[in-house]
């Protein structure tokens, strides 16, 4: 018997090395929501919640205060029986993050449990992924310079933010191009573009002779139409980011055949439904990226181990723990360069 006992929620601040710039939105700190869960023999299972008011409507205080709520919840369940569990965690639906940290929690005690690390239990796919590294929005001088900063860290596949100033994300696009030949790119406005915007955006880069693996959300998080307006006109795949958070907006999406890729974050759907995405996207041919919040190593642990333990990403973007200052490194994998391995 595994029996849950104790479960704890506790704040941690994270300062970011270098402000993280997104369209319409700056980051300075990230205030993650570590959840510690304990079983009756002593076992400890970690998770971590990163929130998003923007993407999830979640607010700290808010989470806070289901840290009771969740352990009457689960009190006296046998992680052993994670399923069971997951299901009584689904009905967290305003708390995507939390239901992330506490579901990853039960796998987390289930694996020292039994001596099996997470990515085994979930499939054991893979046994390493390369992470791309995000350049935020700056002027294109500052672009080019962070560029060449993570090529010399060894990282060959680039996230770029644009959707504030599409005259400056297209000279940007040209100007990163420029020092970073042979490298992939995935292109990330963050809901910032109108849909003819972003046509002009993709048009005028593919007239600069570029090639843009992924043309990540584009528009409005809720005009459908409009991704799919963009999906076909776009020489490039396209892909939802905030207009899929749970296993039903993949559906809609899906049905809608608005997109081209899906990009799952555990901070937006939990592990419960990430699993029901996985399948649906293989199902429906769609392909898929992993993203992050602003997890520090123990949040990114859990992508890490659901993307080994499935196989089923194209794309990894999981670099938000290279972006913070952290003290320790928690995860249960091992970091060299942009390679996350077991
Ligand atoms: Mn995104």
């Amino acid at each position: 018997m595994a029996k849950i006992k104790k479960v704890r929620f506790k704040l941690n601040t994270f300062e970011y090395i270098k402000p993280f710039h997104i369209a319409n939105n700056i980051a300075y700190d990230t205030k993650n929501i570590e959840v510690i869960i304990e079983l009756e023999n002593g076992i400890q299972g970690f998770g971590e919640a990163s929130p998003s008011f923007r993407v999830n409507g979640e607010r700290i205080e808010a989470l806070m205060a289901l840290e009771e709520v969740v352990e009457e919840m689960i009190m006296e369940m046998d992680v052993r029986e994670y399923r069971r569990i997951f299901e009584k965690i689904d009905s967290l639906k305003s708390a995507s993050s939390i239901k992330a940290a506490v579901q990853y929690a039960v796998l987390d005690a289930f694996g020292e449990e039994v001596g099996v690390p997470v990515y085994q239990i979930l499939g054991g796919a893979k046994k390493e992924i390369e992470t791309d590294y995000t350049i935020s929005i700056g002027s294109i001088e500052e672009r080019v310079k962070d560029v060449r900063e993570i090529l010399a860290r060894g990282h060959r596949i680039i996230k770029i933010k644009v959707g504030e100033n599409l005259e400056e994300d297209i000279q940007g696009m040209i100007a990163i191009h420029e020092v970073s030949k042979g490298c992939k790119y995935i292109v990330d406005a963050n809901t910032g573009y109108t849909p003819k915007q972003a046509i002009k955006f993709v048009k005028e880069v593919y007239r600069a002779g570029i090639d843009i693996s992924v043309f990540e959300q584009p528009v409005d998080m809720n005009d459908i139409e409009g991704l799919k307006y963009v999906r076909w006109k776009s020489p490039f795949p396209v892909a939802a980011d905030e207009s899929a958070r749970t296993k039903y907006d993949v559906f809609r999406l899906i049905k809608e055949e608005a997109v081209d890729y899906i990009n799952i974050k555990l901070m937006k759907s939990g592990i419960s439904d990430a699993l029901a995405i996985v399948e649906m996207a293989r199902t429906a041919n769609l392909r898929l990226i992993i993203g992050c919040m602003g997890e520090s190593s123990l949040g990114i642990n859990q992508s890490v181990h659901f993307a080994l333990g499935t196989g089923a990403f194209d794309f990894h973007d999981l670099d938000s723990l290279l972006m913070l200052k952290e003290e320790k490194f928690r995860g249960k994998y091992k970091v060299e360069g942009p390679v996350y391995k077991v």
